[in-house]
């Protein structure tokens, strides 16, 4: 089966060399370091139409409207593959109607340039129609995950002062309806199915949205107008609101074509939910602005299905994430060998570390290596890449894009930032700033945006280290945050719901390392006075958190303390309880004033 792809490694461990004559098609990014030397995002900017008459930049226009431009509108944008075996084909004339239709909806309604779409659902068409829709008005679109409980969103819908929501009617009744009276800002809910919904501002998306006219002239966009709010997860505190602008469509499209070696032929097939920042920026924005045909499948994750998505719809391009993977490894190659995936020529994953076995495992499953690269909800897109052309060193994440200058950092005693020159050292990754996808801010919240930028550099917050060929390899993350199945998840959400329960005193939530799942979310309770550790009330608390936070959030397993370890400042210490879980050596104590023991 190997022999049927297009790229040939020349050995299964250890480095994966790539032979370039053997590379169908010639990939874009073919000489690194002559590309880095000579790149430049004003140059690159040629690649984008922008709106006439010098009317800005906007990220629908440039993902749809433009095809119709260059004789492209026949060509199918999303073909959509339903639950139920349906199939649905969109050509980017059809996405440009139903996106007028959703923008003149807006309108009537007298949705502003600026307020806040939020979309809650799963992958149905009418979320793409929705958010690309909303950024043709010019406002802001927030995704959420549907797998979300009332919590999440209606801390999200708040912080980000949502006006409209677009969900189904089941989703609204079940998570939203409960919720509004928290939300006296939201105006319209407009519910997408065959039922109907009842509630303040609540209309039928057949009623408002196919009735509209499917004409529609995108306003002048500055390029530096908020176009996506994006969620993301801190250690402490709520949620941040990550601001990308327009703008950011150059940097879509750029690691579209570079990290991801789009061409114009390709079928694509991204499998991030657009309620993740993968599944808006990949799974939506950077392959229509690419012109090619994009798989959405509504379907979770099964490897059977899958295997048949890349088969019948023949994908040529497919980008992933390797819990998914692991999944499927788990399966075995002869799965995988049941299907021969002609097609099928660059496969990439993100999110979370990438096992080096599962590289390797993708070579002998599907005669391919799997291409890991790194970014995060606050740079907007792929800033480091195991590209097409280069060789891939199993296990690191690459190297950074062309135009982004990636380094690892260490601080001074004056909090001044240095790039560690010599490799193998480890730091903070860091980026140098500014480039087109970049957080503009955090929401309301200046001074967390501010202490992410020290020097010129925008720190991450992950660890790695650079090896002496410049390759990135990632060592962990420098704070908290929980990564389970490649979503981000805060502590502190998941600490604060489980407060809300009348036996719990104080909670710590910890990433307890899991094969398959990269961490699954662990809690340890303290009770109040009066409650004693059961069983039946530990079902009960991780009913309690299921039921606010949703499946995705919740913890999988709760364990009982009398006490909790904490700082003199009273911060619970999960550093510490992480420790003790995992039996790893406790580090620097001096900070703790009480003691679980
Ligand atoms: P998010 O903002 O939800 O996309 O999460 C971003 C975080 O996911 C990063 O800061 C990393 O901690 C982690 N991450 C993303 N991609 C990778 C990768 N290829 N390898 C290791 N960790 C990754």
């Amino acid at each position: 089966m190997a022999e049927e792809r297009a790229t040939q490694p020349a050995r299964s461990t250890g480095r994966i060399v790539k032979q370039p004559g053997a590379l169908q098609p010639t990939p874009n990014l073919l000489d690194y370091e002559a590309t880095c030397a000579s790149f430049s995002w004003d140059e690159a900017a040629r690649a984008l139409d922008g709106l006439a008459n010098n009317g800005g930049l906007n990220i629908a226009h440039e993902a749809v409207d433009r095809h119709l431009l260059h004789g492209r509108g026949a060509k199918t944008a999303i073909r959509w593959l339903g639950k139920g075996g349906e199939r649905r084909e969109f050509s980017y004339a059809d996405l440009a109607a139903a996106t007028n239709r959703f923008a003149n909806a807006l309108q009537s309604l007298g949705v502003q340039p600026g307020e806040r779409v939020f979309v809650l659902m799963g992958r149905l068409p009418e979320l793409y129609m929705a958010v690309l829709g909303a950024l043709k008005a010019r406002c802001v679109v927030t995704p959420l995950f549907s797998a979300f409980g009332p919590e999440p969103i209606a801390m999200r819908a708040e912080l980000g002062d949502a006006r409209v929501l677009v969900t189904t009617p089941e989703l609204y009744q079940r998570k939203v309806a409960g919720l509004r009276e928290r939300l006296p800002g939201l105006q319209h809910v407009i519910v997408v199915g065959e039922t109907v919904a009842e509630g303040p501002g609540v209309r039928a998306w057949n009623e408002v949205v196919e009735t509209a006219r499917s004409d529609y002239t995108i306003g002048p966009t500055d390029p530096e107008s908020m176009a996506l709010l994006h969620f993301t997860s801190g250690t402490t505190g709520r949620p941040k609101g990550a601001i990308h602008v327009h703008a950011a469509v150059l940097a879509h499209h750029v690691t579209g074509r570079y990290a991801l070696d789009l061409h114009e032929g390709d079928v694509f097939w991204c499998t991030a939910d657009p309620g993740w920042v993968t599944g808006t920026s990949y799974g939506i924005i950077a392959p229509l602005t690419h012109g090619v045909t994009n798989i959405v499948v509504e379907a979770e994750f099964d490897a059977e299905t899958w295997y048949g998505v890349l088969d019948s719809e023949q994908v040529s391009v497919w980008y992933t994430a390797p819990t998914a993977i692991r999944m499927m490894m788990k399966l075995g190659a002869d799965a995988v060998q049941a299907h021969a995936l002609p097609a099928l020529r660059f496969m990439a994953s993100v999110g979370e570390p990438l096992n080096p076995e599962a590289v390797v495992w993708g070579e002998q499953a599907f005669g391919l290596p799997f291409h890991d690269n790194w970014w995060q909800t606050e740079t907007g897109g792929i800033m480091v890449a195991n590209f097409a052309a280069l060789d891939i060193l199993p296990g690191s994440m690459g190297r950074p894009l062309p135009g982004i200058t990636a380094a690892i950092v260490q601080r001074d005693a004056d909090g001044h930032v240095k790039p560690v020159d010599q490799p193998g050292v480890e730091g903070e990754l860091a980026l140098k700033t500014p480039w087109p996808s970049m957080m503009r801010g955090y929401l309301n919240e200046d001074e967390r945006y501010r202490k992410c930028f020290v020097d010129g550099w925008y720190l991450t917050g992950d660890l790695a280290k650079r090896d002496a060929q410049g390759y990135f390899w990632f060592v962990g993350r420098a704070d908290d945050v929980i990564k389970s199945a490649g979503h981000l998840i805060g502590p502190f959400e998941v600490e604060s719901a489980l407060i809300e329960h009348p036996a719990v005193a104080e909670a710590g939530v910890i990433g307890k390392p899991d094969p398959t799942v990269g961490e699954i979310v662990k809690a340890f309770v303290a009770l109040k006075p009066g409650y004693e550790p059961s069983e039946a009330l530990r079902r009960e608390l991780l009913g309690h958190a299921r039921k606010r936070l949703g499946a995705a959030v919740a913890p999988k397993e709760i364990d009982f303390r009398a006490n909790l370890p904490k700082t003199r400042s009273g911060k619970i210490m999960r550093r510490l309880l992480k420790a003790r879980e995992l039996g790893l050596p406790e580090g620097d104590l001096s900070t703790l004033e009480s003691d679980e023991k």
